[in-house]
């Protein structure tokens, strides 16, 4: 009964591993031994800067997301949250709906503490420029979000594992994977604007410079956005996101303001370089073969009778579950991290090349990364397991040494 949703997840596992090899390099720059010196590009006082700035700001943040993890142990592993979602009223979908957004507001409500010092250590350094209106309108919006898209995957799963009861992991796998792909192409068009405001970049010198940029790389772009982000943060970015007809390249409000415009064309040949390479919908299909491989080891794991007797549920399509499968859902992530941050600096090392080959203005990459670390008061020198765990991108430094060793490739 348990070969086949074995037999899936390990497929699903080879196909993301399949689809990294094929699609990400390793390495990035072939023949290049870029040397990382920190010290040649930073001053000690930037470093103190920065590292004061972490010594207070990572306390609560991994205080935060400790205890939040914690609480979901406990409700999800020791059968509390299934006393408390079991004397909910109603049908079971009302249960699973009110179970799960219980479970969901307990998780914050205990975290706020450290969340509400963190954004403290951000003001004091110049880093956020919110209020606690906004900040409080946010962490609403954020929770009301993550609490309807739970509740949807959760009812789909329970009413799946009531209906078919050996075969449910592989309807399940099919529809988180397709969830996936959908939440890939809606979230620019329904998370992104609840929280931010988008304009077109106005007609000038700038947009026609990066709408030709976009040409010369043959990468189509309808429109290049601004995100009004300086209403929460003075940190400068870009990104892109969504594929298909959905993609777009922001730009935050903050990178506009204060970047020359060889800088901010940098910046969008960065993204450009995600566009072309294809980054998002690859990523997408990595993170369906990762969401179908979750739910064959959710069904393995709800099959587990001492596990579900521990926790008080009778069965997978038990509402009693609900706390169960949500503490797997908080503390998988934190366990791939590592894997898929390695995954992601090497893409994003490919895009800076990328930005460095459309552009080769190689002087403009090395002064707008020393900047955009400063003013983004990024970890220069982040310790291993810090840098392993949380760094999606590569460090300042690495960015820089990497643009000097492409320039001595290509010299
Ligand atoms: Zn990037």
């Amino acid at each position: 009964m348990t070969k086949w949703p074995l037999v899936a997840l390990l497929g699903c596992v080879a196909a993301v591993v399949v689809t990294v090899l094929l699609t990400v390099p390793f390495p990035v720059l072939p023949g290049a031994h870029p040397h990382v010196d920190v010290l040649r590009d930073f001053t000690p006082a930037q470093l103190a800067r920065e590292d004061a700035f972490h010594s207070a700001v990572r306390p609560p943040a991994y205080a935060s997301l400790l205890v939040g993890l914690l609480v979901a142990g406990v409700l999800g592993l020791t059968g509390l949250g299934a006393r408390l979602v079991g004397a909910l009223p109603g049908h079971w979908t009302v249960k699973a709906v009110l179970g799960t957004t219980l479970v969901l507001v307990v998780g914050r409500v205990v975290t706020l503490p450290f969340d509400v010092q963190a954004e403290r250590v951000l003001r004091r350094y110049g880093l956020s420029t919110q209020d606690w209106a906004g900040w409080t309108d946010d962490l609403l919006r954020g929770l009301g979000i993550q609490a309807v898209m739970s509740a949807l995957v959760v009812v789909v799963v329970l009413a799946l594992a009531r209906r078919a009861t050996a075969t449910w992991w592989a309807w399940g796998a099919l529809a988180a994977a397709a969830l996936t792909v959908l939440g890939s192409f809606v979230y620019p068009v329904v998370v992104e604007p609840a929280f931010n405001r988008f304009t077109s970049l106005p007609a000038g010198q700038l947009r026609t410079d990066l709408l030709a940029l976009a040409d010369k790389d043959d990468v189509p772009v309808q429109d290049v956005l601004v995100a009004d982000a300086s209403r929460r943060t003075t940190a400068l970015n870009a990104y892109v996101s969504g594929f298909g007809s959905t993609r777009r390249i922001v730009v935050y409000d903050t990178l506009l303001r204060t970047s020359s415009p060889r800088e901010v064309e940098l910046v969008v040949a960065h993204e450009l370089g995600h566009a072309k390479r294809q980054d998002v919908l690859h990523g997408t299909v990595m993170g369906a073969f990762g969401a179908a491989a979750g739910i064959c080891g959710l069904f393995l794991l709800l099959s587990w009778s001492p596990l579900l007797r521990r926790v008080g549920a009778s069965s997978a399509g038990d509402p009693r579950v609900v706390p169960l499968v949500l503490f797997l859902a908080a503390a998988t992530p934190l366990l791939v991290a590592p894997l898929a941050n390695l995954v992601s600096r090497h893409v994003e090392a490919r895009a800076d090349l990328h930005a460095l080959e459309l552009t080769g203005d190689v002087d403009t990459a090395l002064a707008s990364e020393k900047r955009l670390s400063v003013v983004n008061l990024s970890d220069l020198d982040p310790n291993p397991l810090v840098y392993a765990f949380f760094f999606t991108h590569p460090t300042g430094p690495e960015r820089i040494a990497l643009a000097r060793e492409w320039e001595r490739l290509h010299r």
